[in-house]
Parts: C-alpha cells; structure tokens; sequence
C-alpha cells in the first residue's frame, strides 16, 4: 500500500497516515484534501512511503489541490521549526501556506487556432489567423493585433476556426537587472562586499556578521552581494528580511534604484491576493528578490542562495503570538538547510551575533566610519537630577536650546521617546484609582488625538471618562508622564513657528503613511520630530542634526535579561540618526541615571566596553548565548485548573543534569484578557538538548482543554 504521511493544520505532533489511491499523483509538497472524522481538511505531503506490510484500515485521501507544491527544503525547514520551536509540525506548516489564503487569481479566457480553415479566406481573416498563430490572445487584442474589426474575430470564432481557452498566466515579478546600477563602494565596502562575494562563490552554508556603525553603508554592501547573487545564477533568488514596514519602504526604493524593478514585498500589510502573488512566483522561481518581515522566512524559495538579516539585533524578530519563534535564528537554520548564505547587518548585532562572531562561526565584516564626510554624532549626557524641567514639562533646558539653535540654523530635530500615545497612565486625583483595562493587569494610555484610553497588550480601548469611575468624582483624572504625543504639545508650545510631526505606530500605521511622513521629513517640511522607535532606525534624514533623547531611563526599568542590551541598541540607532550628510551631527540624551553603564558607554560611544561587561555578567550567570532559556506560559479562564496544571506539571519535571526549572509563579502580567497566567522557566547549559527536555516534560502532563500552555524557547519578554 501506499501511504502519504499528511500534515494537518492542527496541534498534532506527528503527520497523519493516509492511504493514497491508486494513480492519485501524491508527492511529497503536494496539497492534498484529507478526510478527518467529518471533516475535510487541507494538508501537505511530507512523505509517500510504500508499505507492503501495512495492515491497519488507514482512511484514503480525497484529492490533490492544484496549487504549486512546497519544494523539499521548505518542508525540511518547516520540520525544523517544529522542533526547534517544540510547535505542532503542522501549525508550522500552515504558517508557510498562509500566502494561498486568498483564492487562486481566475483564468483569463482568450482564443486560440483550432486548425480549421476559414470556408472563405479574406485579407482579413488571413491577418488574424496570422496574429493569433503567435499564441492565444483576448478578442479584444486579437482584434487590434489584426487591425481588424471585432465582428471579424467573431465571424471566425462561429464558423470553428478559433475557439475560447482559459488560461492562467504564471504568477511573476519583472526580472532584477544585477547590473543596473551599481554602486561606487568605497575600500571598507568594497573589501566587505568582496568576502560576501567570495562565500557567495563558495557555495554551501555561509554566514556573516556585517558590523558597521550607523551610516556606514551596510545597505549599500549586501545590495552588492545581492547583485552578485543574482548575476552569478539566473535562477538565484534572494530574500530580505527587515523589522518594520515603515523601514521596508525606504528600503524598497532602494532595491528598485538598483536593480531597476521594485522587488516583492511580503508583510502584513500586503494583501491577501498580492500574497498569494508572492507566494506563486516565489514557488515557481518567477521571484528573484523578496523585501519582508520576519514570516516571509517560510515562502516556498526553490533557490534561495542569500538570505540577509538587516537589523538583525531588532526585538521585532521574535514573534511573540501563535509560532513563537526568532526569525533571525531561523534566518540562519534555513541558510544551513538551503546550503545558503546568511548576512546579519546591524551597527548594534545581538550579543549571541558578536559572540558567534568572535568564535569564527560567522565571518565578522566591520565597517567603522561613515561614508564620505559623514561623522559620527557628539553624545552628551544630561543629567536631571542638576536639572530637572519645569513641573508638567519634559525637556530641559540644555535640550530646548539645542533645538533652537537646530532651528535657527534651518536643521532638524529628532526627539525620541519610546512612548505611544499622550501619557502612560491616568489616574484620579481624588481617589488615586489607576485607570486599568477590565480584563488585563495592564494601565490604560492616554491617546490625545483620538481622546481614548488603550491597552496596548490587547487593543482594548474606550473613551476617556468625564468621572472617576472607581469614587465618581468629576473631572478628576489627571494624565501622568509623558508619551509622544504630549511632547510635541510641549514642543508646540515652546516653538510655535517650527513645524512639528508625531511618527509612532499610531500616526503611522501604515507602508503609504510612513513613506509619506519619510519624505516630509527627508525633504525638509518638518522642523521637529517627536518620534517612538518606528523612526528610530533606518532612515536617512540629510538635515536632521540634533537627536534628543527625552527618557533613557525608561527602558532600563523593566530588569530583564535583554533591558541593558536593548535600551543601549536602541539609544545608539536614535542617536545615530544625528548628522548622516554633510552637517555634523549632535545627541543629546536625558537621564536620572547618568552613572549607569548603558549612558556611559553610549557617552563615551565605547560599545566594545559595554559588550564586554554585558557579555561577562551573562557567562557567569550561565544565561544566552553561554545558557539556553525556554519559557512555559500557561493561562487559563479557570484559576482552579490553571494552578492544577502549573502543579502538575512541577512535580513532573523529568530528571536532567546542567539545567535548573524555576516556578510555577504567577506572571507579572497575570491577568490578559480575563486570562490567569502563570510562568515556569527553563534554563540549561549551552549543550542540553533543551527541546527534548520540554518535549518530554510536557508529554508526561495531560493538560485539560481549558487550560493553554505556551512553550517559549529563547525568551525575550518575561511579562
Ligand atoms: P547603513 O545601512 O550602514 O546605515 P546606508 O547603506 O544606509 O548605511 O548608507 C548611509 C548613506 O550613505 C545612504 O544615504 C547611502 O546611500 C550613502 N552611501 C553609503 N555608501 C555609499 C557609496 N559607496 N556611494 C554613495 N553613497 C553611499
């Protein structure tokens, strides 16, 4: 018999077996509909095995979908995800088929000779037959390919001459040009350019570090390897990932001002019938470059031989809802299985990166200065315990009179607060209530210009209240600390002549919004901007001059493994904006805590320093890259059964050495929408097997349906 192991969309942890009948043309990839209990479901071929000896009653599969099957190293990644990530196979799998979500694209109908010949010939007729002799065509464009009427096409159509096919062009982007226009590297660019092309050449895994301050052309080097890529195999294709869309759209333009074609876009703000584009072309090598977000790791590549990770220290990679995975991780597992090779650009690479590359597990290309006369930014601190702003204001004065003299000299002005909204948290004056969401243990935010207050874990958000809700007294409510938005009012009011901008994930939610506001910027019709970290990266502003930094202090609070790591990237990409032309650039940056490392080293824009005593604190303490962490994160609507299940699975911790299971405890976050949570944590040294571990630990629990237990391997957020 054969059997086709099938996998289903479903939290299952093994294929399903099927038998597949007789002449039904089953292969591993093919999309297949599979009967389970009454349901239909669709499903992807991982294998097709023949089993003479096979004797259980296995149910038949239905059909086979016409759509382009998942190439065999696709589905080799797939089932490394799985593992890696400890996921059902088939969730995975369905997350690489979510392109084919929208319906295929219909056939176009057009005609085609038959090999009648017209009863009566005229010049005409001799024209069409002539036109459509080169391929079916629609009437219409037969019609003019002829220069005949319509009424002649349709003359010949009725006498059987012609006939109607349907046709479905194959999906495809119009072709790079690798030698459009190339750049003019300059030597550290060109000799980084050179090592990717020489791994390119090599062939077989590759991976790189590409490490250059912000400004430095790290853009302009992986173009380079891209066009290389692509000149050096007409059927290479090369895939792009990037943190945000409002990067991608800079980005994209310049993908097209070198390649001569915009490249393929996948992000979530494409739609459904555009992805399923990608997608196709994608699967059927019409698609040489995509430009994407982290999923567009799992298209169906048939040739993928570059794979570039820009801003690869970005806390974007790791996708914290459904597949919880790190896609810069990926990046590097899917270059192994695709025999690919993988560059990882940042001016601020992850600790992991920087430790790989200094074990020689990645090539390490340092670019250590700004093209052309472009310097790096002066850093100051500013110290507000000596001088604080006015009660209710939050800039000082050292920063406004940068700013005015930025104005006066007709540069701009970057303020950077990583804080959406107005103010972070409303609370009565009368009563002190803290104004929360219903069902999360989360403060509501204050949005002025939609004058609602939001939870920004669930989207929850209601209009401001007149009264206290909690002791009804009337227009107590008073807005603490600042966001965004009320840091422009304060700009506003300070300088009333300049023009002023907010560029947050609220005033920019979109690809054509950001690109808009982008080139208000670029082009110099903004004087001011107020920016959250979508501005922070990327960007190339000539006439920005003065980045403030408003609170350095606010990421540093939250005590995770990553806050030191992630507010020093964080503050050297804003800062970095500071002076990319011509004009030097200056930073300015506010802190209660001038002494802490992170300011230091940005100060003194001594990074290895800081590297250095961050990596030697993570070694001693056994954590990433020298430990391995995983997270189990169970919620529950239930507490009695969400506290059953954190005992049970306790007292079920399987027996292992060099590893250590801290909890059950109750999450910081523990209420999410009307959810209960609790957290246990995994750590491990760098050899265990940690996925085994977790696999086997939680095959011992049976966790009732109530209950949602979430494995978290590498755990960025600790809520
Ligand atoms: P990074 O990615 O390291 O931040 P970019 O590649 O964005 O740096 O380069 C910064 C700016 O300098 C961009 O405007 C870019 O076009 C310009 N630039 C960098 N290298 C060159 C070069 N060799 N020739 C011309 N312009 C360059």
């Amino acid at each position: 018999m054969k059997v086709a192991r099938v996998l289903l969309p479903l939290p299952l942890p093994e294929p399903f077996d099927y038998a597949a009948p007789e002449g039904m043309a089953v292969a591993p990839g093919a999309h297949v509909v599979a009967p389970l209990g009454p349901r239909r479901l669709r499903g992807v071929v991982v294998e097709v095995e023949d089993r003479p000896g096979e004797n259980r009653p296995l149910k038949a599969l239905e059909s086979v979908v016409d759509e382009p099957p998942l190439p065999p190293n696709t589905l080799a990644f797939v089932r490394w995800t799985a593992r890696w990530t400890c996921s059902p196979p088939g969730e995975v799998a369905a997350v690489a088929l979510r392109g084919l979500r929208a319906p295929p694209p219909r056939p176009e109908r057009k005609l085609a000779l038959t090999g009648a010949k017209p009863a009566r010939p005229t010049p005409a007729r001799d024209r069409v037959l002539e036109a459509a002799a080169a391929g079916p065509l629609s009437a219409a464009d037969l019609a003019r390919a002829a220069a005949v009427s319509g009424g002649v096409v349709k003359g010949l159509c009725e006498e059987g001459v012609l006939n109607v096919v349907e046709i479905v062009e194959p999906a495809a982007f119009p072709e790079p040009d690798p030698g459009h226009a190339p750049a003019a590297l300059n030597p550290s660019q060109a000799a980084a350019a050179g090592v990717l092309e020489t791994l390119l050449d090599q062939g077989g895994f590759q991976a790189a570090l590409v490490d250059g301050v912000t400004g430095s052309g790290k853009t302009e080097v992986y173009l380079e390897a891209a066009a290389h890529a692509l000149a050096a195999d007409p059927q290479a294709q090369v895939l792009v990932l990037l943190p945000e869309i409002a990067l991608t759209q800079a980005v994209l333009a310049r993908f097209e001002r070198r390649f001569g074609v915009a490249p393929a876009e996948w992000h979530s703000g494409v739609s459904p019938p555009k992805r399923r584009k990608v997608w196709e072309a994608v699967a059927n090598g019409r698609c040489r470059i995509v430009v994407g977000a982290r999923s567009a790791l799992f298209l169906p590549f048939r040739n993928l031989r570059l794979l570039v990770v820009d801003e690869e220290h970005d806390g974007s990679y790791k996708q914290e809802d459904g597949l919880i995975y790190q896609a810069r991780d990926l990046a590097v597992a899917r270059a192994k299985i695709e025999g690919a090779t993988v560059v990882l650009a940042s001016a601020t690479p992850s600790l992991e990166s920087l430790w790989n590359a200094e074990q020689g597990r990645y090539r390490w290309l340092k670019l250590s200065a700004r093209h052309g006369a472009a310097r790096l930014p002066d850093i100051d601190l500013i110290d507000l315990r000596q001088a604080p702003p006015e009660r209710g204001r939050w800039l000082s004065t050292s920063l406004v009179s940068a700013m005015a003299e930025t104005f006066a000299r007709g540069e701009q002005s970057l303020l950077f607060l990583n804080r959406r909204g107005y103010a972070p948290l409303v609370l009565c004056r009368a009563c002190g209530e803290r104004m929360t969401a219903p069902d999360t243990d989360s403060w509501l935010v204050e949005h002025r210009y939609t004058g609602r207050l939001v939870c920004h874990l669930t989207g929850f958000s209601m209009p401001k209240p007149k009264k206290c809700p909690h002791c009804g007294a009337e227009d107590s409510l008073v807005s603490v600390g600042p966001g965004v938005e009320r840091v422009e009012e304060e700009v506003r009011a300070l300088f009333p002549e300049a023009r002023t901008a907010v560029f947050s994930s609220d005033t920019v939610p979109d690809g054509a919004s950001a690109r808009a506001l982008v080139e208000r910027m670029a082009a110099g019709e903004i004087d001011m901007l107020v920016a959250t970290q979508a501005a922070a990266k990327g960007h190339n502003f000539p006439r920005l001059t003065l980045v403030g930094v408003v609170d350095a202090d606010l990421g540093l609070k939250g005590g995770d493994l990553r806050a030191s790591e992630r507010t020093f990237q964080l503050l050297a990409q804003a800062t970095g904006r500071a002076g990319r032309a011509d004009r030097p650039g200056r930073a300015l940056i506010q802190t209660y805590a001038p002494e802490h490392a992170v300011l230091q080293a940005l100060a003194a824009q001594d990074r290895d320093a800081f590297v250095a005593a961050e990596t030697a604190e993570r070694e001693a303490a056994g954590l990433p890259p020298f430990g391995r962490l995983a997270a189990l994160i169970l919620s529950s609507a239930d507490p009695v059964a969400l506290d059953a299940t954190a005992k049970a699975l306790a007292a079920a911790v399987p027996n292992a050495a060099y590893l250590e299971v801290y909890g059950p405890a109750d999450a910081p976050l523990a209420l999410v929408r009307g959810r209960r949570r609790k957290r246990l944590l995994v750590r491990a040294d760098r050899h265990v097997d940690l996925q085994s571990f977790v696999t086997t630990w939680m095959s011992r629990v049976k966790v009732p349906g109530s209950v949602r237990v979430t494995v978290d391997i590498d755990p960025y957020s600790f809520l």
